[in-house]
């Protein structure tokens, strides 16, 4: 297949915002493409060879991009760069210089997507001394290939600028149509990427096999599944309701959610965006050895720092200094850890993801061997709010963020990669009328002025929609940045820079500078009020109005454990609002 037809794709991918084309288009592509290539296809798509958790990434600096640019187009570099100074993309500026490209190559070949891929994994598995320049040689040779619409994606890949926007539902959707068999077909195919988090061999197994062989997908040890998430509520008597007035309640750790996978004396940990992060916890790796005592296991846990001496529980932030490639032995001693075990989803060849919790409780409490290091979470079954309100004191005493409380149903099954009533958390009350934090995405940023002059002096911040598959922007946000907080920010968002708003985020803001939707922070507001002006659940309520989040701050937590698609849904924002409009007619 040739690399044209989706190069060709892209582009109209590019020049539409709505998600339904964007689906067609995808769907087209996907039926024109040879069975053997869909994965690739589904791969490259998303700006990937393989899916997150094998950890290996196309990714080249910018600079050996240009260099091999430099090389293919036979053009100077001073060009180049004023050209990069107008476009501000590489893969533009690659674009316009190739078209202008000086040197006729007698051998270009035409350039196949088999051929692409196998070049860029070559790429992404060069190491050692003098990989620098074998990858930009590689890649010169690929650029020289390639016409120059071609040329502009292959850049934006190798430099993780792809940026197309396709969300993997909105791949799954495709999927569905193009080979389910309709799409009402999705819901198996979504079920089966939740359990392998490896979109490209559900895509592989569908079109080879077909939908039956993906119903019969099964969860795998070193696949590591899409994490459950929760709902929020406000207070005790609101969770009992949901609960039919008994539920488990449970501690909710302040720390890093872990996957951990067993099999003998294999261990690999995955995070909450399943990256796999065994390399920062090689401690936790022995202890998972030491003391589960089970041939395979999947379980899940959260990682808390902790004060050695004391046992007491330390704040989220001191595992940030565990995030890092060297010196790990010393950060280990530093900063010492310890586990709380919340879920068991697989056991010696059993899936336990459709089990109930109590179930899976009963079996996770015979699979470990608990000591200080690594516990069960303290839990209670309660079934009146009086209990549930103590226990949170309880929980808030001894350093956690509040409580988890969940479901004892037959039907409390684990739903992997998905938010839904079967788990409500509970969190601290911040002694202001809103009474949770949000996650937002950043989507944009207004020039500073004044102490701020050269940086950014607020943030356009976004909730998201996932029925759209879209950001709504909710709020502006200046303060409770700390001095250091302005700088790292200003630099850490240059990587996620584009030239317009991108076409995943609503807004009718006009920000001075746009970002990919990537970087999720925590803020807080002093409450959620209409608002003419943010697009956060639009409509939804009154028509022309939106949900702002008025006099938001941020709390100094960088979300980097969340992906942007785990910010607070602007349904649960419309759900704040209504809470908060039920506490002010009970004070009445
Ligand atoms: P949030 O990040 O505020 O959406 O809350 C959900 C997160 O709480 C999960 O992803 C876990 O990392 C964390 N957590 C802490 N304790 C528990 C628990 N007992 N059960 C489930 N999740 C927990």
């Amino acid at each position: 297949m040739n690399y044209a037809v989706i190069a060709d794709a892209y582009g109209k991918i590019e020049a539409t915002t709505k998600r339904l084309e964007m689906t067609d288009i995808l769907v087209n592509l996907l039926k024109n493409t040879p069975k053997e290539v869909v994965a690739k296809i589904v791969y490259l798509t998303q700006g990937k060879l393989y899916p997150d958790f094998a950890g290996i990434e196309i990714g080249i600096a910018e600079k050996l991009a240009i260099k091999a640019l430099i090389r293919a187009s036979g053009r100077k570099e001073s060009e180049i760069l004023t050209d990069l100074q107008t476009t501000g993309d590489l893969g533009q500026t690659a674009e316009i210089q190739l078209a202008k490209k000086k040197q006729v190559t007698f051998f270009s070949k035409t350039l196949t997507v088999e051929h692409v891929y196998e070049t860029l994994d070559k790429m992404a598995k060069t190491t050692g001394s003098g990989a620098v320049d074998t990858k930009m040689a590689v890649f010169a040779g690929l650029l020289s290939d390639a016409s120059p619409k071609e040329a502009k994606y292959l850049i934006r890949t190798v430099t993780g600028n792809l940026r197309l926007g396709i969300a993997d539902m909105t791949v799954l959707e495709a999927l569905a149509i193009a080979y389910g068999g309709g799409k009402e077909t999705r819901e198996p195919i979504e079920r089966a990427y939740n359990i392998c988090s490896d979109l490209g061999r559900v895509a592989d197994i569908l079109v080879r096999e077909g939908l039956e062989s993906v119903k019969k997908m099964q969860v795998m040890v070193f696949e590591p599944i899409r994490p459950m998430l929760a709902e929020r509520l406000p207070s005790p008597e609101d969770i009992l309701e949901k609960f039919n007035g008994k539920c488990l309640v449970e501690y909710k750790y302040d720390g890093e959610r872990i996957q951990a996978h067993k099999q003998g004396n294999n261990v690999s940990l995955y995070s909450r965006r399943l990256e796999n992060i065994s390399s920062q916890y090689p401690d936790v790796v022995e202890l998972i050895k030491k003391q589960v005592n089970a041939h395979e296991a999947i379980f899940e846990a959260e990682c808390v720092a902790v004060d050695m001496e004391t046992g007491d529980m330390r704040p989220f932030q001191e595992l940030m200094h565990r995030r890092r490639k060297y010196g790990i032995e010393n950060a280990i001693e530093k900063y010492p850890i310890s586990l709380f075990a919340f879920d068991l989803l697989f056991v010696n060849g059993k899936d336990l993801t459709r089990e109930p919790l109590t179930n899976r409780r009963a079996i996770l409490e015979d699979v470990l061997n608990q000591n200080i290091q690594l516990q069960i979470a303290t839990q209670k079954t309660v079934n009146s709010s009086k209990e549930l309100e103590d226990f949170f004191e309880q929980a808030i005493e001894e350093g956690c963020e509040g409580l988890m409380c969940k479901a004892l149903t037959k039907g409390s099954v684990y739903q992997a990669g998905n938010r839904g009533w079967l788990w409500i958390k509970y969190k601290r009350d911040y002694k202001s009328e809103m009474i949770d934090t949000c996650d937002l995405v950043v989507v944009g940023a207004f020039h500073g002025r004044g102490k701020r002059a050269g940086a950014y002096g607020a943030l356009l911040l976004a909730t998201y929609n996932p029925e759209k598959d879209m950001f709504e922007t909710t709020t502006k946000c200046g303060t409770g940045f700390t001095e250091k907080d302005i700088d790292y920010l200003h630099s850490m968002l240059q990587k996620h820079v584009i030239v317009c708003r991108h076409s995943r985020v609503l807004s009718m803001m006009e920000a001075d500078v746009w970002f990919e939707p990537f970087v999720v922070l925590e803020v807080l507001g002093a409450e959620v009020t209409l608002s003419p002006i943010h697009m956060c659940s639009m409509d939804v309520v009154r028509k022309s109005s939106g949900f702002a989040i008025r006099f938001p701050r941020f709390t100094g937590k960088y979300r980097t454990d969340k992906n942007p698609q785990d910010a607070t849904t602007s349904k649960e924002i419309v759900e704040m609002y209504q809470n908060q409009l039920k506490q002010i007619q009970s004070n009445k």
